[in-house]
């Protein structure tokens, strides 16, 4: 099937990107699992490394698998390409490295997956790179935050671990006024759920590990752009705009246009850092995007019951689901993402951190892991685990103190989710 702005979501999840093989007639998409593909001559070798012309060369920039998962992600996202990597993570420096140097900086939401906030508060010193976090609630902070050297503004569209709405239209604006990216994380919204694109986003990235891929078996990650971005219209991102060194010269976006930044991905991102995501993984994630959407129906209908039932208990001090009117990003959920909140929450339990531990310990069908997104419901105390490395005022920061679990609800049976969590707070609050 090739491009069809006609088709419905349901439609582009299960053909978008792929065809029957053309050697065999295979209708399944076939995991290529070959490092090298032979070229037909010299100069056919010659036109793919200049880039004139596009195909197969060797598996750490492209092949046939992956090719059909990145455009089978671009399309669902409305963008106009995609680069998949080896996990969210690589997604994220994929994503900044481009438009990145040494003294610039990023502009970051408080609220992010914990081991973002480590990425982008540590490991990314390294490289010369900075971030300043900041309350996306508060425009006015996010506007004072961006200086001269920021090349981008980073959230996540349904921020973890709290479920969190972020008002993308609202940062996409600013973003936009000060000519740099705004990059969302999709990953707890998918693309069935929101499409930060048509709220103005420039890139999106996703960690696919997580309801992509949906029963939890491999690691991966994408980078979309929506190809809506002018790298020309000013001097801050000369990997793009300027000739590039590392590629004899090219101009990336004057050759390429809208698909400037997935061929700089490509030819240069997975070339030199090497973050690519191997067929198997790929043909995983595909399986899983198939029932995309069913999942994500499941998921929000299990969650908004799951939540509503916590609040109304005397064992539990709050719960965070954007679903529940209660919740202060309710009505940010028809605005951002009309199909629903998704399946991911906190509740605050009475009893604090010893009675989260006990909690976690003693669910019999929820298990405890450091994943979300998954078919199976899983439970995480975030602050002993996934954001122990963050300070206390980053962990309250992030919606992730040490009297909070984070949930990852499931597809099973919402009564039977009910029933675990009700005998579990009974030993955890006796
Ligand atoms: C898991 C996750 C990541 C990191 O992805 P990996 O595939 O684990 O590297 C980034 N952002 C969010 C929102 C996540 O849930």
């Amino acid at each position: 099937m090739t491009d069809g702005p006609t088709y419905g979501f349901d439609t582009l999840q299960i053909h978008a990107g792929a065809r029957p093989d053309p050697a065999t007639g295979a209708r399944q998409t076939p995991i290529y699992q070959s490092t090298a593909f032979v070229f037909r001559d010299a100069d056919h070798a010659a036109a793919l490394f200049n880039l004139q012309e596009v195909g197969y060369i060797y598996s750490r920039l492209t092949n046939p698998t992956v090719a059909v998962l990145q455009e089978r992600i671009a399309t669902l996202e409305g963008g106009v390409g995609a680069v998949c990597c080896s996990s969210g993570h690589a997604a994220q420096i994929m994503a900044l490295f481009p438009l990145m140097s040494p003294g610039k900086n990023i502009v970051a939401s408080t609220r992010l997956y914990g081991g973002t906030v480590t990425q982008f508060s540590q490991t990314i010193k390294r490289f010369g790179w900075s971030a300043t976090f900041v309350d996306f609630d508060d425009l006015d902070a996010v506007k004072a935050a961006i200086n001269d050297d920021t090349r981008a503004v980073f959230c996540e569209a349904i921020a973890n671990p709290g479920g969190y709405i972020t008002d993308l239209d609202a940062i996409s604006a600013i973003a936009d006024e000060a000519e740099i990216p705004l990059i969302v994380d999709n990953t707890s919204a998918t693309p069935y759920l929101c499409r930060p694109i048509e709220h103005g986003a420039t890139l999106v990235v996703h960690s696919t590990t997580k309801y992509l891929t949906g029963n939890g078996t491999v690691t991966g990650g994408c980078v979309v752009d929506s190809g809506k971005f002018d790298w020309t219209a000013n001097d801050k991102f000369p990997s793009l705009s300027a000739p590039e060194p590392a590629y004899h010269g090219l101009k990336f976006a004057e050759t390429f246009g809208p698909l400037a930044f997935t061929f700089h991905g490509i030819a240069i991102g997975l070339r030199d850092l090497g973050m690519t995501m191997n067929p198997q993984a790929a043909h995983y994630t595909l399986m899983g995007i198939e029932t995309l959407s069913l999942r994500m129906e499941r998921h929000v209908e299990n969650a908004q019951k799951v939540a509503a039932w916590l609040e109304t208990d005397p064992r539990v001090d709050y719960v965070t689901y954007a679903g529940l009117p209660s919740s202060p990003y309710y009505e940010r959920v028809a605005k951002i993402c009309p199909r629903g909140a998704g399946g991911l929450f906190t509740v605050a339990i009475k009893g604090g951190y010893e009675a989260c531990v006990k909690l976690v310990d003693n669910l019999e069908i929820f298990s405890h892991v450091a994943n979300l997104g998954d078919t199976r419901s899983l439970i995480i105390h975030s602050a002993s685990t996934t954001h122990r490395q963050l300070s206390a005022e980053q962990q309250e920061a992030a919606g992730a103190g040490p009297n909070v679990v984070r949930i990852s609800i499931g597809i099973e049976e919402a009564d039977d989710l009910i029933a675990d969590l009700d005998q579990a707070l009974a030993k955890a609050t006796a």
